[in-house]
């Protein structure tokens, strides 16, 4: 399975510096992925134009969120299909930052899926558990339940992606063991292989949390890691570039 590398800017980045970012990845990148699927997630504000600056490259370009409508009266909203529109091929769905600013249910998040893949997107969904309930011993449960009310039927045999993401770990500079994480993946495939069969055993599961230069190496090891969710890494090409690179040596 290829891995992807996505990098998440969240609410960071104007014009100048976004482009000069994303120039810098394309540049670092070179011809091809080598092997690994590399995708751009920046602000809804640049979605236009940093995926004209990446036409042409392996280099695709995502949005963060969407709405579960495809238009209508939601001020200050953006639908699937106007992601589609301005260039964007992917989305992050029910990232931990959403689910906590704006209360996003697994509901929610099961309907802004079907709606990403209604208009050919291909969503990212998070899940993750909170340090309370990772010592309380609840992580796998926790994540099971998100997964099983966030995934729509048809979700493996589109192609979405899984990431999972301890919210413990986001911008943190803590991440779980190698143990950790390989057991938690293996928890979501077996979850994944059980309800969609075949395609479930292809979904690719991505970690995310913390994940850098240094450590990306050995975490992109661990068995049923198929990529990374880099979110402030992904803001250094430098950075963001070694990671991919580290994701090289895994499928080598
Ligand atoms: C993220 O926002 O998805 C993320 C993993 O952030 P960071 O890499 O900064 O922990």
């Amino acid at each position: 399975m290829r891995p992807l590398i996505a990098g998440n800017w969240k609410m960071n980045g104007l014009g100048a510096e976004g482009l000069a970012l994303a120039s810098a990845v394309r540049k670092g990148l070179g011809e091809g992925g080598q092997g690994v699927e590399v995708l751009l997630c920046p602000p809804f504000t640049l979605i236009e134009r940093v995926a004209r600056a990446v036409a042409g490259s392996p280099i695709a370009v995502g949005g963060q969120d969407c709405h579960p409508k495809a238009s209508g009266a939601h001020t200050g909203d953006v639908s699937a299909p106007m992601l589609k529109d301005a260039g964007a091929t992917w989305v992050i769905l029910g990232h931990s930052e959403r689910r906590a600013d704006h209360g996003e249910t697994d509901a929610l998040v099961r309907a802004k899926v079907e709606a990403a893949l209604a208009a050919g997107l291909t969503p990212i969904v998070c899940v993750g558990e909170t340090l309370a309930e990772r010592d309380a011993g609840r992580a796998e449960a926790v994540v099971e339940a998100q997964l099983a009310g966030s995934l729509p039927e048809g979700f493996a045999a589109a192609k979405g992606v899984v990431a999972y993401e301890p919210v413990w770990a986001i911008g943190t500079g803590r991440t779980p063991s190698d143990a950790d994480i390989g057991a938690m993946h293996a928890a979501i495939r077996a979850l994944l292989a059980t309800r969609f069969g075949e395609a479930g055993k292809a979904v690719r599961i991505l970690y995310g949390g913390s994940v850098k230069a240094a450590n990306a190496k050995p975490i992109l090891a661990v068995p049923e890691v198929g990529g990374a969710l880099v979110g402030g890494a992904s803001l250094q090409a430098e950075e963001f570039l070694a990671i991919i690179a580290a994701a090289r040596v895994a499928v080598a």
